[in-house]
């Protein structure tokens, strides 16, 4: 079969490998139909995830039917239509007892980083029963694939920990695919004003078509932002803010316009130590959290992309086949140029 494989930084190379089997009974192979790239591959692509090594089939998101299945999984059979989550969980550890299957002791987020994934014709997903969603009859299939990943992850990492509610002001740091996933689901809440923060115009742009109430370009740097979002807020800052860059000037920027009794919600992935200003933030009942996805909220995103209150495929802007597959990454590895928030890789082979 083809795949996109990892040979080293800046090299990836579309090309032949062995289609996965069946290793333990617990698995399934998946034939992919529809998959996805994510900013963390492109991560891996600079280097940046030492558990990738050379030979790794890269891809975390997709959407796919069964091609055989292990004598220990009981939920699928060959033919199913399924949805493949980002992190693969046994259901069985302490980790996935508690619903964190991010941290799960047999899997968490290991598919396009420690064994095989996605971007191919097949995938071999471990732990079926725990992995893979049914996908309801009639569901438009490039819609699901948003529900790997980015949905779960801006709606659990950033809008449920960051508790946004009814009439609340919530800003979001990034309006990146998963920015604008927790700008989606924010708004199942109702939220009195949502402010996107980003320096890219055209993802503000389009943020205000996703539900953004205000948009602040931060391209002139935090004490703009600042005095932008206070002027907004009567001078208290806002009750949520959503960080989705990861990087240690946004972050920044939180700590700044978070009101006294607010959330900051991280999300974004950092790779260099940030400053925390307890000095400040001590006295403004302040909770500060963080998270890997744990993707436990894929099936009621489901039920919310069934009933249209969800429509993820507002996200995607661009379309590939699978043998095309080194041009959708140069055009997501260009996202401001190419005006790109999420593009689908239909599988042609
Ligand atoms: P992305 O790179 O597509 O989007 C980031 C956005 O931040 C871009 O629109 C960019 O223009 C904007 N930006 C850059 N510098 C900025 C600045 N100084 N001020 C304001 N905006 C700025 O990434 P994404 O795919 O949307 O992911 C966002 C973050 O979430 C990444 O760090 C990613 O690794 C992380 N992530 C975390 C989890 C998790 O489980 N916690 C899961 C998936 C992704
Ligand atoms: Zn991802
Ligand atoms: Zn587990």
């Amino acid at each position: 079969m083809k795949a996109l494989v990892y040979h080293g930084p800046n090299n990836p190379v579309f090309e032949d490998k062995p289609k996965p089997v069946i290793q333990k009974n617990t698995d399934a192979i998946v034939k992919i139909s529809k998959t996805t790239i994510c900013g963390t591959d492109l991560h891996i692509l600079k280097g940046d995830v030492p558990t990738v090594v050379d030979g790794r089939i890269l891809g975390h998101e997709g959407v796919g039917i069964i091609d055989e299945v292990g004598s220990g999984v009981s939920n699928f059979k060959k033919g199913d239509h399924v949805l493949i989550s980002c992190i693969t969980s046994c259901g069985r550890c302490r980790s996935c007892k508690k619903q964190m299957y991010s941290h799960c002791e047999n899997g968490g987020w290991i598919l396009g980083n420690t064994i095989d994934g996605t971007q191919a014709e097949f995938v071999r997903i471990p732990y079926a029963d725990t992995s893979l969603h049914h996908i309801p009859h009639g569901l438009e299939e490039e819609a699901l694939v948003m529900l790997s990943d980015i949905l779960p992850t801006g709606f659990e990492v950033g809008v449920l920990n960051g508790q946004v509610r009814l009439g609340d002001i919530v800003a979001i740091v990034g309006a990146g695919p998963v920015g604008m996933a927790a700008l989606l689901t924010a708004q199942f809440y109702t939220p009195a004003e949502i402010i996107m923060i980003d320096i890219d115009a055209n993802r503000l742009e389009l943020s205000k078509k996703f539900g953004a109430t205000q948009t602040i370009d931060s391209s002139a740097g935090n004490e703009r932002v600042i005095q932008k979002v206070m002027e907004l807020t009567e001078g208290r800052g806002v009750d949520v803010v959503i960080e989705a860059v990861g990087i240690p000037a946004t972050f920044q920027l939180c700590q700044h316009i978070v009101k006294a009794g607010g959330h900051i919600a991280n999300v974004g992935v950092h790779g260099k130590s940030v400053e925390l200003h307890l000095e400040k933030l001590w006295g403004h009942n302040v909770t500060i959290t963080t998270g890997l996805v744990d993707t436990y909220t894929i099936p009621v995103l489901l039920r919310t992309v069934q009933s249209k209150k969800l429509m993820p495929q507002q996200l995607i802007t661009h379309y590939f086949k699978l043998s095309e597959i080194m041009k959708a990454y140069h055009t997501f590895s260009n996202a401001a140029k190419e005006k790109a928030l999420k593009v689908i890789i239909e599988n042609d082979l």
